[in-house]
């Protein structure tokens, strides 16, 4: 099942894409107009009823959660989706519940391409590299990069691979990590370079307007094996910039799970994007960065494709 955001006849709505992704099932069509408004608050609903379920019922033909009327209502060949071309798909959760947790130099080719102020290779990271991105508003799959030429001239992209949280935890042991994984989807992790450089923490570089690109679904969790090794690239203008695969990893999504939570409670809801691989602008001599009318896809496998334009 593939989750989104879309925005039919004025209104943004949560739902599911049909099978072949020609459509989309509006949760009120299935759950009632009652049902969550916003993917964010099924997310959190979902994680409630799971939490009563786990207490006495431990099949789970039996339960009747939404997911499971989700899943049987998309299955039912007698059921029209909408079709996508008469709707805006805007990104799974354009609102997030609170900063994205990141990762930085996640990938060993990216750690290597970058190099320090003494023009030297980076070492790579014996523990993760963590932090913030602010943004109130995600732009989703057509959504437009705003180059903000007055505040820096060094825009970048970066492909990622995000854990969506589906229930949230404090001390969250390794082994149960994949647990508490709603889903996954992708995220281009715009940066300014000049201004993560600059200013010593990331957050200010990784938060301008319009720089978190995430879609076009979440995926959920059981249409991605365990544990999760998937293909994924990105693109500027047809040309492949970054390509890899999430086994890559430094750091792997259970270990930083278990990691961050250590004393730090994760909610339902929380992003966590996972670093991007080598090919980023910067690594290049002269560096690629983005300019304006440049279009980014960023695609993983199994999730789909995320296609964003830079302003004219
Ligand atoms: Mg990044």
């Amino acid at each position: 099942m593939k989750f989104i955001t879309a925005v039919h006849q004025g209104r943004a709505l949560p739902g599911v894409l049909s099978p072949d992704e020609s459509g989309v099932y509006f949760f009120k069509e299935i759950l009632g107009e009652e049902g969550p408004d916003t993917l964010l608050s099924f997310i959190q609903l979902n994680e409630k009823i799971e939490d009563s379920n786990s207490e006495g019922i431990r099949d789970q033909s039996s339960r009747n959660t939404a997911l499971e009327k989700i899943r049987r209502f998309i299955s039912d060949s007698e059921n029209i989706p909408v079709p996508l071309d008469q709707c805006v798909v805007l990104a799974p959760i354009p609102r997030p519940l609170r900063n994205i947790i990141c990762l930085g130099m996640n990938y060993q080719d990216h750690v290597k391409e970058l190099k320090g102020a003494d023009g030297k290779p980076r070492p790579i990271p014996k523990v993760p590299v963590y932090f913030g991105k602010m943004a109130s508003e995600i732009i989703g799959t057509g959504g437009v990069i705003e180059l903000h030429e007055d505040a820096t001239d060094s825009v970048d992209y970066e492909v990622e691979l995000v854990a969506v949280i589906g229930k949230g935890g404090r001390n969250i042991a390794a082994e149960k990590a994949y647990d508490h994984i709603f889903g996954y989807t992708i995220m281009n992790d715009i940066t300014a370079r000049d201004l993560q450089g600059r200013h010593q923490q990331f957050i200010r570089g990784k938060s301008l307007d319009t720089f978190t690109a995430m879609g076009p679904a979440i995926i959920y969790k059981d249409a991605v094996d365990e544990p999760v090794e998937l293909d994924l690239s990105c693109e500027v203008n047809g040309e492949e910039r970054q390509t890899s695969n999430t086994r890559n990893f430094i750091f792997d999504l259970p270990y930083v799970i278990s990691d961050f939570s250590k004393g730090t409670t994760l909610q339902a809801g929380d992003f966590i994007a996972t670093g991007t691989p080598g090919g980023v602008g910067k690594g290049f001599t002269p560096p690629k960065y983005l300019k304006r009318g440049d279009k980014v896809v960023c695609k993983i496998e199994k999730i789909g494709t995320l296609c964003n334009k830079v302003e004219e």
